[in-house]
């Protein structure tokens, strides 16, 4: 098993640091990079577009690019014709990307090296555990039930119909979010070894993440609070498969009024169709940035050049998320 103190030489470093993935290599003047990654499994709704328009500004207040992915993977949950949806949205708020947009649903090689990489090196083994297995076991973490171990000393070959999980270690993962502050999350307390690859064949969405932030060269992660607890995982995945570790920024969530995220049955609609300049009013007051007074009656490009001047991510404030203002033009929305 390779050690993590040599997995976590950057491969940007001058003496090269391990071989990175196909497609990893980085420019040698490194540019700027933030991204925004949705899933097509429903529209955008408000808190989607804090995070994309975070993630936007934030690029480009640092002179940098702008990619955007499509998280296709867990297809049984995918809309068809949803990820269109999603780029012409961003596209009607003014929030141009850069490049070709990448879909995961194309990324089936670039995983397969990966997953090949880390067996390699020891860090995977089958499990062949189901979910009332793990709740039996009884081990409580951050996201329901932790997996116990159980499969750990099984051997096997990655065609066997089991799930893939990687090893994690006891030492703690720590990093400086760039608004929540210092961070420190043991994996063994928060989840225990998890799985890259679902015993139906699907990457998960951890291992997926971690290798498309590198093939997009993306250097600052702006995203939703509500992925912090993946963050270290995939900080863990980066350090094993020799892959720079990127900024974070994790912006609160907007909630709806009973305290949950509001996910994509909320205020959907409504994003789709509102006009752009007061939903991005709203979005950059969410995300506490200053506005002025004319902002309401400033061009949506105009205002978005604005924002991008006077982006402060010191001025976002801390913490998980709260309820999202009232959005413009859907009044007729029972639970906004
Ligand atoms: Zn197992």
């Amino acid at each position: 098993m390779r050690g993590l103190q040599d997995a976590r030489r950057d491969p940007r470093a001058p003496d090269g640091g391990l071989s990175p993935l196909p497609g990893c290599a980085a420019p040698a003047v490194a540019i700027p990079c933030g991204r925004f990654a949705p899933s097509p499994t429903g529209p955008l709704h408000f808190g989607s577009l804090v995070a994309a328009l975070a993630s936007f500004l934030d690029a480009r207040a640092r002179g940098g690019h702008w990619r955007v992915r499509i998280e296709d993977l867990d297809r049984p949950r995918v809309i068809p014709g949803m990820a269109s949806d999603h780029l012409r949205t961003l596209e009607r708020f003014g929030l141009h990307w850069d490049d070709d947009v990448l879909y995961q649903s194309h990324g089936a090689e670039r995983y397969a090296v990966a997953l090949r990489q880390l067996e390699r090196a020891g860090w995977l083994y089958p499990c062949i555990c189901s979910r009332s297995d793990i709740a039996q076991a009884g081990l409580a973490g951050a996201e329901g039930y932790r997996y116990p171990g159980t499969c750990r000393t099984r051997s096997g070959s990655a065609t066997d119909s089991a799930a893939w999980r990687v090893r994690v270690e006891a030492a703690p993962i720590e990093w400086p979010d760039l608004v929540q502050g210092p961070q420190r999350h043991a994996l063994d307390a928060l989840c225990g070894d998890f799985v890259l690859r679902r015993a139906d064949g699907i990457i998960t969405y951890q291992l997926a993440v971690v290798i498309d932030d590198a093939i997009q060269g993306v250097d600052r992660v702006v995203r939703g609070a509500d992925l912090i607890t993946s963050t270290p995982r995939q900080i863990h995945l980066q350090r094993l498969l020799g892959l720079p570790t990127p900024a974070y920024v994790h912006v609160p969530l907007a909630l709806d009024r009973q305290g949950d995220k509001l996910a994509k049955r909320l205020g959907a609609a409504a994003v789709a169709a509102a006009e752009p300049v007061p939903l991005l009013c709203r979005a950059l007051a969410f995300l506490g940035q200053s506005l002025p007074p004319e902002a309401p009656r400033l061009g949506r490009d105009t205002l978005l050049g604005w924002a991008i001047q006077h982006w402060d991510v010191g001025r976002i404030p801390r913490g998980q998320g709260w309820p999202a203002p009232p959005l413009p033009n859907v009044a007729d929305s029972p639970e906004m």
